[in-house]
């Protein structure tokens, strides 16, 4: 695959209601969908010519398994109308466990989708209940098994640990059961309390702190360590494929700085040294582009300098590190000081993370470099 081609996200904005801990942009009722449809084909002719080829295609949100077949149908059409996308492209779906059956999977597959991303978050009732997620372990587990006797090309499960008071044996139990279906793709991440969400505003409130941080650093190392013991790659501080062709092809272009179009309400945007996102609320968002306006909220245009710590920012979250060709003039003793606290290794012209340093790698530029830690907006979750 070439690594230079653009990747091409389509964030659909629709949930069927809000996760007390989800802070990703979406709202709880469906009426704007035929609206968002039209406005996303519109949006997508506007970079007809700018952006050319693609070979990664990912429908995030929100709900994308909301949209029915035929919705999806009528978005590719229009996709393979304007841009080239190669007959190898990895096309994911994100899909919640409650909307997965045979019929509809086989339809997908009919579509040209190849990879399934299941949110499936626990297979553990409690947890699930907590997260105030619709599915239960069951349907989960089922829905897993079907996605995987479907025969797609990866399926991805995401899991989310590190709850409020949650024990190791527990959430062993959920990754055992996990390991037993042999999805191609995991990522499990840690619960963070994110600005503006239920679980937030329960602790402005003064509710006393979800969890603590030791436990969740704990349990990130013996999750990495677990899925290591069965084969899988580590290839990101989050994400575990079973092998390097399985690792999400579209999410290593946000890591590798690879340029991406997102189209739909606040989807971010990059290509060269310029990265652009639209603007949230999904009226407004249909009302500009219907209007005949490009729906961006805000753009930037990145400095080498931020260039160069951008790249170390994001490839310090892979397993692949960074060239230590690119930064010859890292101070020799920071390196050496975090070297030997087990944070970062070098090998072949390569600086990395340790399993230790994926703990911390939004400070580690910080560390190495004394400058602050930029803001990177992607949305790669
Ligand atoms: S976690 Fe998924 S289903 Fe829940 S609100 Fe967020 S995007 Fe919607």
């Amino acid at each position: 695959m070439n690594r230079k081609t653009a990747g091409l996200y389509i964030h659909v904005p629709f949930c069927r209601r809000k996760c007390p801990y989800c802070d990703f942009f979406s709202i709880p009722e469906l009426t704007l969908l035929p609206a968002w449809l039209q406005a996303v084909c519109r949006e997508a002719k506007y970079y007809q010519g700018k952006f050319k080829c693609f070979n990664t295609v990912y429908f995030g949100g929100g709900t994308p398994s909301l949209l029915s077949p035929s919705n999806l149908d009528f978005l590719l059409e229009n996709l393979r109308r304007i841009f080239l996308i190669t007959p190898e492209a990895e096309i994911t779906l994100e899909m919640n466990p409650e909307d997965v059956s045979r019929e509809k999977l086989r339809k997908l597959q009919g579509l040209g989708i190849n990879r399934i991303s299941l949110g499936l978050q626990s297979l553990d009732d409690e947890a699930l209940t907590f997260l105030g997620r619709r599915h239960t372990a069951f349907q989960a587990e089922k829905a897993l098994g079907q996605a995987l006797e479907a025969g797609f090309s990866s399926v991805s499960v995401d899991l989310i640990y590190g709850l409020p008071g949650q024990k190791k044996q527990r959430w062993e139990k959920v990754l055992s059961r996990v390991a037993a279906s042999r999805p191609h793709h995991v990522s499990c991440y840690l619960l963070t309390i994110k600005e503006g969400t239920f679980f937030a505003r329960k602790i402005l409130n003064g509710q006393p702190p979800l969890f603590w941080e030791k436990v969740q650093r704990d349990l990130f190392l013996f999750t990495s360590r677990w899925w290591k013991n069965q084969g899988y790659l580590h290839y990101e501080v989050s994400n575990f494929a079973v092998s390097s062709k399985h690792r999400c092809a579209h999410n290593l272009k946000y890591w590798q700085r690879q340029p991406y179009l997102g189209l739909g309400p606040s989807a971010h945007s990059f290509s060269q040294n310029k990265r652009w996102w639209n603007v949230s609320s999904v009226k407004e968002y249909c009302r500009l582009v219907s209007s005949g306006f490009h729906p961006v909220a805000e753009r930037e245009r990145l400095e080498p300098a931020q260039e160069k710590l951008e790249t170390l920012f994001l490839g310090l979250r892979t397993a692949d590190g960074v060239s230590l060709a690119l930064f010859s003039n890292l101070p020799e003793d920071k390196k050496t000081l975090l070297e030997k606290q087990g944070l970062v290794k070098t090998r072949d012209d390569r600086l990395f993370c340790t399993e230790q340093g994926f703990l911390f790698t939004d400070a580690l530029p910080l560390w190495l470099t004394g400058d602050f830690p930029l803001k990177v907006v992607a949305k790669g979750r």
